[in-house]
């Protein structure tokens, strides 16, 4: 017998939750059905060995606005990471750090910041422009590359490729800085506003804090949604009827489902590691990440994570996350080691690997000209919310899916 349902939400990831959370607020009944056996999509973490391993590195910055709405920080227990980079660069270690938000390194940045005084000037700016840019001035100025913005505003050279490459990367996982200059203006904002941090017990408590604002039976977990005609779904578990519905699945299912624009999927690579006590004695033990200014290996960044979040290692242990973007996604572990050891300038042979994640659509491309804001409404009934809706983040999933949600209320007649 085909079941019927009010609105289908496809997908527990964190916009299908956000979503869910606004369609309740508004009293409109909804069922959610999530392939996977639990809730979060891409902020998910693992227990191994008492080592908590978050689906890939990742970081929550406390100044995005939904998830300030829609979180309890207090109960996240979130663990600030150092504002700043320690760039290796050769046998140098320079440690870059915000010195308003950070009173350690902050005598360092003069000697340390890479590049000429012009540069550096150039940087100031762009940071100042920050503190008085509004998001719709982000959103409204001209798009171009990130690459193209930061050379137009003076940061080239040595600054351009020790520090804002290295760092940026990691973030937009791309090395060409060829992601649209908007998602670069937000992220800067954020980090301005924020020090990015993370749950005390891994990523996966943001969405679990967020699946607990609904009753349990509403989300329909290991239930593969595996097409959509009209207003019917076919699931793994039968045929569902749903006056409106709600695609809120990874952008590839999404994209293809629903005839929308192609996105390219950026992968990356996330190694952790059981360290020794050695390392503690780098940089004071801060939970800094570190970036390579002269790519003498495959590593993007790496950081101990014990150093901010001891919680996610049991008994003092040590835990240090290394991450890989294309075209190094697939390295081999001696290599990833001799890098690690490079970047920390300690001894790794004796470190362990609890677990690799290669995840192979981490990201989707936000390439200029870009949207901070596309449709959600597909017709009358069928709706999309996700990252590749907004933006390539967490505040992106979710402001998606709230905006979502008041698609639907509105096309309830509500
Ligand atoms: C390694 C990594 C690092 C990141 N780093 C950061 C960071 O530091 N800061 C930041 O803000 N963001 C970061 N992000 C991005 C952020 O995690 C994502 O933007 C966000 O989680 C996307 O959420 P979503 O709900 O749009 O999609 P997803 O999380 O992809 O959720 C989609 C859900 O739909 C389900 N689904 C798919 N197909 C079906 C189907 N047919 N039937 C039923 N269910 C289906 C999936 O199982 C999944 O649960 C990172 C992401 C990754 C992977």
């Amino acid at each position: 017998m085909t079941k019927q349902v009010e609105v289908a939400i496809i997908g527990a990831g964190l916009a299908g939750l956000a979503c869910a959370i606004e369609l309740q607020k508004n009293k409109i009944d909804f069922q959610i059905y999530e392939a996977s056996d639990g809730v979060g999509g891409r902020v998910r973490s693992d227990v191994v060995d008492g080592f908590t391993l978050d689906r890939g590195f990742q970081l929550y910055n406390p100044s995005y606005a939904e998830g300030k709405r829609l979180l309890n920080y207090q109960d996240l227990d979130l663990k600030p990471f150092t504002p700043g980079v320690a760039i290796r660069d050769g046998k140098r270690l320079r440690l870059v750090v915000d010195p308003f938000r950070s009173r350690d390194f902050r005598f360092r940045l003069l000697r340390d910041l890479p590049g000429n005084p012009f540069s550096q000037l150039g940087l100031v700016r762009y940071f100042l422009k920050y503190l008085i840019t509004s998001d719709a001035q982000i959103a409204t100025t001209k798009d171009i590359s990130a690459q193209t913005s930061l050379t137009k505003s003076g940061i080239k050279g040595a600054l351009l490729e020790k520090l804002f490459r290295p760092f940026l990367q990691g973030v937009f996982l791309e090395s060409e800085l060829s992601t649209s200059r908007k998602f670069l203006d937000v992220v800067l904002k954020n980090f301005l506003q924020g020090i990015p941090s993370v749950p005390a017990k891994g990523m996966q408590e943001i969405s679990n804090q967020l699946a607990a604002k609904l009753p349990k039976e509403k989300i329909s977990l290991n239930t593969k949604v595996l097409s959509i005609s009209g207003n019917k779904l076919t699931t793994s578990e039968g045929e569902i009827e749903a006056r409106k519905i709600v695609v809120a699945t990874d952008p590839t299912t999404a994209i293809s489902w629903l005839k929308l624009e192609p996105k390219k999927m950026y992968s990356v690579t996330t190694w952790y590691f059981k360290a020794d006590n050695s390392i503690n004695s780098i940089v004071k033990a801060k939970p800094i990440l570190f970036v390579d200014a002269q790519k003498t290996g495959p590593l993007t960044n790496a950081v101990v994570i014990t150093n901010a979040a001891p919680s996610y290692a049991p008994h003092g242990e040590v835990l240090v996350s290394a991450s890989a973007i294309s075209p190094n996604e697939n390295a081999d572990l001696s290599s990833v080691k001799k890098h690690l050891s490079h970047l920390f300038g300690v001894n790794t042979d004796n470190w362990q690997l609890i677990k690799e994640y290669k995840i192979k659509e981490a990201l989707p491309e936000m390439t200029p000209p870009f949207s901070l804001v596309s449709s959600n409404q597909i017709n009358k009934d069928l709706f999309v919310a996700g990252d590749h809706r907004v933006t390539s983040s967490i505040q992106g999933a979710l402001l998606s899916g709230t905006n979502t949600a008041t698609l639907v209320k509105v096309s309830l007649g509500l």
